[in-house]
């Protein structure tokens, strides 16, 4: 099922919103303002946010400038104000789509199913196969630096995988774990700092590079340049 998030702190939207999208078959979740949306986008795993830019506490811009460090997912945000400007600062932000309300619930159906196609159709051999000089066999499950061979366990080398498919994003501990291990893991997040170590001694300290970034309080991040 398609999980939805609505961030807006209008409560008859928020009901209306809410009732439509049940009725098309989405898994609704709310959020009244700006703090606890931002967290739920950030704990949860929604397929699709729709944001409020005018929110009490965070706006809606903050909201997504910050969930963007975070994840990909699909943000289309909804605003009382018909300017340019906004809708500029919006998707500058990392928004995928902007709607001027009122709009017709056809309209942001449309956009929502378009967003979501968009997501779910970045075809596998377009997903990021290399950082910096290291490169991605998946078909082999192989690892080249400089073209010379590493010899990767499965688990490393699906780490490093999954940060290279999220290169310049921070992940957090449980995200990787999540991704990695799986959901039904049952061991707690130092295993991610253990296989990290693993691959910066293959990586990092053999080749004296810099991949894998450590983000204080946060997670992990392979930040190119
Ligand atoms: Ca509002």
């Amino acid at each position: 099922m398609t999980k939805v998030l609505i961030i807006e702190d209008e409560v008859e939207i928020v009901n209306l919103l809410k009732l439509e999208l049940s009725h098309e078959g989405y898994e609704v979740d709310t959020a009244f303002d700006g703090k606890t949306g931002l967290e739920k986008i950030e704990n949860g795993d929604n397929n699709i946010i729709l944001l409020d830019i005018m929110l009490p506490g965070m706006n809606g811009m903050e909201v997504c400038r910050r969930a963007r460090r975070t994840t990909g997912v699909p943000i289309i945000m909804l605003t009382a104000r018909d300017q340019v400007t906004d809708k500029v600062a919006g998707l500058d932000t990392g928004a995928d789509d902007y709607l001027t309300k009122p709009f017709a619930i056809e309209e942001l159906l449309a956009r929502m199913r378009s967003a979501l196609r968009r997501n779910t159709a970045q075809p596998e051999e377009k997903k990021i196969k290399s950082f910096k000089n290291i490169a991605l066999n998946p078909e082999a499950c192989e690892v080249k630096v400089d073209g010379r061979m590493i010899d990767l366990s499965k688990k490393e080398y699906q780490l490093l995988e999954y940060l290279m498919q999220n290169k310049n994003r921070v992940m957090t501990r449980e995200q990787i774990l999540n991704a990695v291990w799986g959901y039904d893991y049952f061991g707690d997040t130092n295993v991610v700092d253990v296989y990290v170590r693993y691959l910066r001694t293959k990586l990092d300290d053999s080749f004296n590079e810099k991949y894998i970034t450590t983000v204080r309080g946060m997670g992990y991040m392979m930040k190119e340049a």
